[in-house]
């Protein structure tokens, strides 16, 4: 089988392209989870090795489509699945991601000759700028990442930098970059122990950035308050802050993961974090991964959740995901930066003169090699700036707007549920209400019950959700993140399964 063989016609892709759209766009609900049939058919359809002559396109479409696909889950696809925090996929974002596969343009340098594309990525970057309400004169510095862990792995690294260097200076050694030098001859140098970050309730993926970057994850520590399981404690912090012997990065937790709730919850208490971290030289990251899409909210409905992500515009640097809440396809995550410079300390691609970019009149935009981890990149901008500029900021408030929506009446449906809890207990229906954005975590009050509850909920494959933990008791977890919600339709099939799983009320 020759590729250059294998031509079709514009019509017979154009059916393999509706094919494609039928099965995704205009899919109904018919079950959230493959079979079990499915799924081992699938395992015993892979090839055990590579075949010499290739089975052919047409061979591996049917394959792929009659085989693999219906062991696919719905993840994306399906308004109740609830696991991670998925998010959905948009219309305009699925056309866009399908472009930017047929032209695979590689945003590494900004040649401004040879594509738009670089121009397009920064350009999205501000209409994301300006959706989360930073100021574009001080926070149009970034770049499009995988995902948020790769958004703060960059937090980490600029952190450090940027920290190492204020701890020097404080000892009257003049440090130019970590990343010129190297972490080791730094710490020697300076006489210090080591870079740690301060948090409370951290994502995994920030203690695993802490490990990459030889910061080590047993230097992310907890300043957590003793009588609340995720806010500040101010004094911890700058016991911390104020050693001699570290360098410190402050950790914002800007919608932890099991909860949905906000580290800070004022402006104010963003100013103190601020205030404490400018006096001792300490960078202050905020990881927004879905959380930050707060920022979107208007009015008294939703306050504690604005309130919760107010004053972000005061940290050195912020990572979100865009395949979560943003509702673009897997992997899209971004990093904005307040100081334009830093991420070239860490990131520059040195001494490859071919891959410098071309001048332009328009604004300066950075060769995204030299502020990001990679050097060749999918043009995953594109899906943002698709759906960014097809629906703006009202389409995704009104769509975040419903998922908070939804969120808040099956808490408010299980709080009165005499058989599961809603975590953390705070007392009262009002305070969780309030608090609640995109995610329920409760319990089942049944030990027996609570030990197979996520089992029991997926097995009906009518929705499905994450199994976590709280407090040392088992857990589960609906993240709402998909553009598809639709709070009514939604809340009848949730409420449904959770009744029957549990044998209703009595
Ligand atoms: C999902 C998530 C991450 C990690 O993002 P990936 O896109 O999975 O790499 C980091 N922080 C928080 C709070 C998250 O919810």
């Amino acid at each position: 089988m020759k590729l250059q063989n294998v031509e079709r016609t514009a019509q017979e892709q154009g059916q393999l392209h509706q094919k494609l759209w039928e099965m995704t766009q205009t899919w109904k609900p018919d079950g959230v989870l493959p079979s079990a049939t499915d799924l081992s058919r699938a395992r015993a359809s892979l090839p055990e090795s590579l075949t010499e002559e290739g089975a052919g396109f047409d061979n591996t479409t049917q394959h792929i489509l009659n085989d693999l696909v219906p062991a696919f889950n719905r993840s994306s696809l399906s308004p109740n699945y609830y696991g991670f925090v998925t998010g959905g996929i948009t219309p305009a974002a699925q056309f866009a991601d399908n472009l930017v596969s047929a032209y695979d343009q590689n945003v590494q340098v900004h040649l401004t000759e040879h594509s738009i594309s670089t121009d397009v990525e920064h350009n999205a970057l501000g209409l994301l700028a300006d959706l989360l309400r930073l100021d574009r004169r001080q926070w149009h510095n970034g770049t499009f990442t995988t995902g948020g862990t790769a958004g703060n792995i960059h937090g980490l690294a600029c952190g450090r930098e940027f920290a190492l260097r204020a701890a020097a200076k404080k000892k009257g050694i003049a440090v130019e970059s970590v990343g010129e030098y190297g972490l080791f001859e730094l710490i020697q140098a300076t006489g210090l122990s080591g870079v740690q970050v301060l948090t409370t309730m951290p994502h995994s993926s920030l203690t695993k950035a802490a490990g990459i970057l030889g910061i080590g994850r047993a230097n992310v520590k907890s300043v957590c308050r003793d009588d609340h399981y995720l806010h500040f404690d101010l004094e911890k912090l700058e016991a911390e802050l104020a050693r001699s012997d570290k360098a410190s990065i402050v950790a914002v937790s800007c919608g932890e993961v099991n909860t949905g709730h906000f580290a800070t919850s004022t402006l104010s208490e963003m100013e103190s974090l601020r205030k404490l971290c400018d006096k001792y030289g300490a960078w202050i990251h905020v990881d927004g991964a879905f959380g930050i899409f707060g920022r979107v909210l208007e009015g008294p409905e939703f306050a504690t959740i604005s309130k919760g992500c107010e004053g972000m515009e005061l940290a050195d640097s912020i990572a979100g995901d865009g395949h979560k809440l943003l509702n673009v396809p897997y992997d899209c995550g971004f990093f904005f930066c307040r100081h334009a410079g830093e991420a070239e300390n860490v990131f520059q691609n040195a001494n490859a003169a071919y891959l410098t970019g071309g001048q332009s009149d328009g604004p300066a935009i950075p060769s995204p090699l030299n502020i990001g981890m990679e050097n060749s990149r999918r043009f995953r901008a594109l899906p943002a700036y698709a759906s960014l500029v097809a629906y703006g900021r009202s389409g995704y408030r009104e769509m975040l707007q419903r998922q908070i929506r939804l969120a808040r009446m099956l808490t408010g449906w299980l709080f009165d549920h005499p058989k599961y809890n809603v975590l953390p207990e705070l007392g009262s229906k009002e305070a969780l209400l309030d608090q609640t954005y995109i995610s329920v975590l409760f319990s089942a009050k049944d030990e027996e019950l609570n030990a197979n509850l996520p089992k029991r909920i997926n097995a009906t494959s009518k929705m499905f959700l994450s199994g976590s933990a709280w407090q040392g008791r088992p857990a589960c977890r609906i993240a709402i993140s998909n553009w598809r919600v639709e709070e009514k339709r939604d809340f009848a099939v949730v409420t449904a399964v959770l009744d029957s799983v549990s044998g209703g009320r009595s």
